[in-house]
């Protein structure tokens, strides 16, 4: 069944056919950012689990993940980092390469920002395949730090990242607030 919350969340995300190729349905979430009731809800959602999971870090994932995931944290009362496209941080990084569809991509940490005490909850916006996921899970535990989960907003449970993301998250929960 399906919550008033859950209700909100789907109404103020817009499906647009064929972004930014052919054959893709994007799940945009600029409406729901633009609706402060829809992104306080949201807000709220993602915290509860971050903290129910005993997260110290929230993780967010380039560039909605930052979107997302600053808000979690500051009302989780811990502290954000980011994870981005190579290239983009100026200090210390761990680097960790993933393939796409066609080709390969690479995500960047800096390195003294987890540590040995930490319980890293990453959040984004939509699982898809789970390649970004499960590569910033490496990052986090080459980084030396734990897995407290991974939350988004929405699961397209038919691209299978859930499946995907199991051997990385190694017991640890993928939330997912809808499933489509
Ligand atoms: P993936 O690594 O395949 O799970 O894709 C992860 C990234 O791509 C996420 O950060 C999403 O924001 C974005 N993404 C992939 N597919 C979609 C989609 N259909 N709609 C919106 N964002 C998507």
């Amino acid at each position: 069944e399906t919550t008033d919350i859950q209700a909100l969340l789907l109404s103020r995300i817009r499906d647009v056919p064929d972004h930014p190729e052919p054959g893709v349905m994007f799940k945009d979430i600029t409406p729901l950012l633009a609706d402060p009731a829809a992104f306080a809800a949201l807000t709220d959602a993602l915290a509860e689990l971050t903290v129910r999971h005993g997260a110290t870090k929230i993780v967010g994932l380039e560039a909605r993940g930052f979107i997302l995931g600053a808000p979690v944290a500051v009302r989780a009362g811990i502290g954000f980092v980011p994870v981005r496209k190579a290239g983009k941080l100026p200090g210390a990084t761990l680097r960790q390469a993933y393939d796409l569809e066609y080709g390969s991509a690479e995500i960047e940490v800096h390195a003294e920002d987890l540590s040995a005490s930490d319980r890293v909850m990453v959040v984004d916006d939509v699982l898809a395949t789970g390649g970004t996921a499960e590569a910033s899970l490496q990052l986090i535990r080459r980084a030396g730090a734990e897995v407290a989960g991974v939350s988004v907003l929405m699961e397209l449970g038919f691209l299978g990242g859930r499946a995907r993301l199991e051997p990385a998250l190694a017991g640890a929960p993928l939330e997912a607030l809808l499933q489509v």
